[in-house]
């Protein structure tokens, strides 16, 4: 095959996503996986993020949470009752059936908090797989971020949609929660962190030792509660890989306990920053995932219909 009729190919097989082709990053080696040969070193975000609908198969996630792709995901309802999709012009309200189910009953639990329902930010591209802006996670189906605007209209518009700003709860640079953070928050993460399905919840450091004060009798649930940098305009849950889902690789459980001293450490180090470590490594620039960088699996997930 001539590299131009290959060219060609690639271009009809990524449906006229060439055009950023070139945008990658070319500085550093390419693994070549060599029954993809040159399709391989396509840049997958563009690949993924070309794509309009769900692969037409059975639901799967394939790869891991910063690595993968998805099969069959379906659409969060626009709107619901108890939920409203935010942001729709991204098309990112997509994820596996398992974690729209977890999206709508966690929408029934914030009602329980006296909230009319939830505002539901980024959960998957139709297909799952790395995305051209934002989040390196949420490549399998299985992440959704849910604002911390204590929603109370459920008949938003798409404009409103778009234009309606996140509330942040953080003050200190993350180390408390400011006069926004209610007991419903407290609730509805806790209802959140005692679901089954759930892996890990990443919130800001603050909002974490908020809860490790607040939190009265069993405290188990504060485990899957994780500090992290940013979310504080939203939380973030990860599912753990449905069960029997071959291909879908969990992240190591969090470790033991409730992580209340590791979140205060957080906070901690937020308010007097250690200095930096002279020995501490440079960071590498990150590569771009290619193609072939992801499960095999993820070829037939962008071929299928
Ligand atoms: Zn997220």
């Amino acid at each position: 095959m001539g590299i131009r009729t290959l060219i060609t190919f690639l271009c009809f097989f990524a449906l006229g996503s060439c055009a950023g082709q070139s945008g990658g990053d070319l500085s550093s080696t390419p693994q070549v996986r060599k029954d993809l040969g040159p399709q391989g070193q396509l840049v997958a975000k563009t690949l993924f993020g070309a794509k309009r609908n769900g692969s037409r198969q059975a639901a799967a996630a394939y790869g891991s949470y910063a690595n993968g792709c998805a099969a069959g995901l379906v659409q969060l309802p626009e709107t619901g009752p108890t939920w409203q999709a935010m942001r729709l012009s991204r098309n990112r309200n997509w994820g596996h059936p398992e974690t729209v189910d977890f999206v709508q009953d966690l929408s029934r639990a914030a009602v329980r908090q006296g909230w009319a329902g939830l505002y539901v930010g980024d959960m998957s591209q139709p297909r799952g797989g790395p995305m051209l802006t934002g989040h390196r996670s949420h490549q399998i189906g299985l992440d959704a971020d849910i604002w911390m605007n204590p929603a109370q209209d459920m008949t938003l518009n798409r404009t409103q949609r778009e234009n309606i700003s996140a509330i942040s709860m953080r003050r200190s640079n993350g180390a408390f929660v400011n006069s926004s953070w209610t007991r419903g928050h407290h609730e509805v993460l806790k209802a959140a962190a005692s679901d089954k399905r759930v892996a890990r919840i990443f919130v800001f450091p603050g909002a974490k030792v908020q809860m490790c004060k607040d939190a009265k009798g069993d405290r188990s649930w504060l485990r899957k509660i994780r500090p992290w940098w940013g979310h504080h305009y939203h939380f973030h849950v990860r599912l753990a890989c449905p069960k029997g889902a071959r291909g879908c690789v969990d992240q190591a459980a969090p470790p033991a306990g409730d992580g209340c001293a590791d979140a205060q450490q957080w906070v901690n180090n937020i308010l007097n920053p250690p200095p930096p470590d002279p020995n501490a490594p440079a960071a590498k620039p990150r590569r771009e995932l290619r193609l072939a960088d992801l499960p095999t699996q993820c070829v037939g997930v962008l071929q299928s219909d």
